[in-house]
């Protein structure tokens, strides 16, 4: 079975420690305690490809309490960035020689970083938030709202059609890469009719039958990728031009050549760590 990127951190969230500040002082005490190293939100490497890590005490500045590593306190810092939405293709060849695990630990802290940054102030008065539960939260001192670190659910898939699967190209993906289509499911919606609507929106493509396949988080900045197969009632496209370059439907074989960096291979698959790449090898394996 493969793994989903950015999964298996393998820490203890200990979720109980982080409303007691006692306990959370403790922690911090602890002279095996260490804060993660970044590079305003990328990931920073030591010799040995691992994640950096540096002792937490003294450290100044507000941070994240990620987890308990087999007893080991590990912490982020709470960082100021200094831009917003760019697509961090820099990182990606960072990711590329992470551990999953060392992978899903950034991940966590890069989502938590950003998502403090876009919530300075309170959604319902307006007023400065202050952080609370050892960073998994926001609270307005003014009127009391309590606010979360959200997640946001998005569909990535692939239609089915006589054995072939349905890939698209936006336009600013790297030179020859194709991968599975995807959207954000919206407010009123299941998984599964996220996913047809998708497919009908991009590709013009009616599909019935939705499988779950696998599910990852992606930290750009906060999204839980649902991995699902869908069968296709045609293979006749009518591209969204403004989502989508290009899409073709493509074979097994053609998959399968993708995967293994096959040079004669029609398009690039996806970086492992994707989960497009994930669902790409499931079904090349018949899953
Ligand atoms: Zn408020």
């Amino acid at each position: 079975m493969t793994i989903t990127g950015f999964t298996g951190a393998g820490l203890d969230r200990a979720d109980h420690v982080r409303l007691d500040a006692e306990r959370l002082a403790d922690m911090m005490a602890n002279g095996d305690a260490r804060l993660l190293r970044l590079a305003e939100l990328d990931p920073v490497l030591d010799e040995e490809g691992r994640l950096a890590w540096d002792p937490l005490g003294g450290a100044g500045g507000e941070t994240l309490f990620l987890g308990l590593d087999e007893g080991v306190p590990l912490f982020a810092p709470l960082v100021r960035m200094q831009a917003f939405g760019q697509r961090a293709w820099s990182v990606f060849r960072l990711l590329s020689m992470m551990s999953g695990k060392d992978a899903a630990i950034w991940g966590a802290a890069r989502s938590v970083n950003e998502w403090h940054n876009r919530h300075g102030y309170c959604g319902i008065c307006g007023t400065a938030t202050e952080i609370f539960r050892a960073g998994w939260g926001r609270k307005c001192p003014n009127c009391g709202a309590e606010h979360f670190p959200r997640v946001d659910p998005v569909v990535i898939m692939l239609a089915e059609h006589e054995g072939r699967v349905l890939l698209g190209r936006q336009p600013q993906y790297p030179q020859g890469r194709y991968s599975a289509l995807a959207g954000f499911v919206e407010p009123g919606e299941s998984i599964e009719e996220a996913v047809a609507r998708e497919l009908m929106e991009e590709a013009g493509i009616a599909v019935s039958d939705v499988r779950y396949v696998a599910s990852q988080p992606w930290p750009f900045p906060g999204s839980l990728m649902i991995a699902c197969i869908a069968s296709a009632e045609s293979d006749a496209l009518n591209l969204d031009s403004e989502e989508l370059e290009d899409a073709f439907w493509a074979s097994r074989g053609e998959v399968e050549a993708a995967l293994a960096g096959d040079p004669a291979a029609p398009f690039q698959a996806p970086p492992p760590f994707a989960i497009a790449n994930t669902l790409l090898t499931r079904w090349s394996a018949g899953g």
